[in-house]
């Protein structure tokens, strides 16, 4: 697998020795995910003014941040401002500026919601939401209010609660599996939701929402691959 000069850069400058095989292991990634301003400073060696980092402090106190060191590695510090891994991933206090029009929830999805974490608005189909982390948090995401919220974390109860409602609804054909990211779950419980979605003869169809692949594609392992094909076509 590749280590370009800028991973190498930003590996050089974590406090520990940090080498390709460590860099390359999703799960050191995922703990050493940049969250705050100070460390993203560091890490690119770039650095904010006190009013710009205030700014932004504020805005991540509402709405959290976390970047891979990979997709962090992504980012070109000669134009920041302007890099498109940048304004997805870093924080802007104009998050803050929250109209009469905006909503919480625009796409209604808790509104058609009959269990909690499933959305079923189309007769054939529903939005399973299964986890509640994602490896980055998009600047963009239209499911803020939950997404990193500790207290939305949906659990084992809840999840047999979805499965039970598809199982109980043959009209349902197709689950589209979104969070958060489902493939932040570990390999054990993600193949338990999908054994357990296989079992239901009217579900055709299972899809992932996923953004794993860009921000963080050491998570796609030979173990998760092997996984996945059980339950072919996904
Ligand atoms: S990966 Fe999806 S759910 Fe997670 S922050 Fe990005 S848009 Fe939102």
């Amino acid at each position: 697998m590749a280590f370009s000069l800028a991973q190498q850069q930003i590996a050089d400058r974590f406090d520990s020795d940090v080498d390709q095989k460590r860099w390359h292991d999703w799960k050191w990634q995922v703990r050493h995910c940049i969250k705050d301003v100070e460390t993203f400073e560091k890490l690119l060696d770039v650095h904010f003014d006190d009013d710009k980092r205030k700014d932004i402090e504020t805005t991540i106190s509402k709405f959290p941040m976390s970047i891979t060191p990979y997709f962090l590695s992504l980012i070109q510090t000669e134009s920041l401002e302007n890099d498109p891994i940048f304004k997805q991933s870093f924080p802007s206090v104009r998050e803050l500026d929250i109209l009469e029009c905006d909503m919480e929830d625009p796409l209604h999805e808790d509104t058609d919601s009959p269990v909690p974490g499933l959305t079923h608005r189309y007769p054939d189909r529903v939005l399973f939401l299964v986890s509640n982390t994602c490896a980055m948090y998009c600047r963009h995401c239209t499911r803020k209010r939950k997404v990193g919220d500790v207290d939305s974390i949906p659990d084992r109860d809840q999840i047999k609660a979805g499965i039970k409602y598809i199982a109980d609804h043959p009209v349902i054909r197709d689950v589209l599996l979104s969070g958060g990211d489902p493939l932040m779950l570990s390999d054990e419980y993600l193949d338990w939701i999908l054994t357990e979605l296989r079992k239901i003869d009217h579900v055709e169809i299972i899809r992932i929402g996923t953004r794993i692949p860009a921000v963080l594609p050491y998570r796609v392992t030979d173990e998760l691959v092997t996984m996945l094909k059980k339950h072919h076509p996904i």
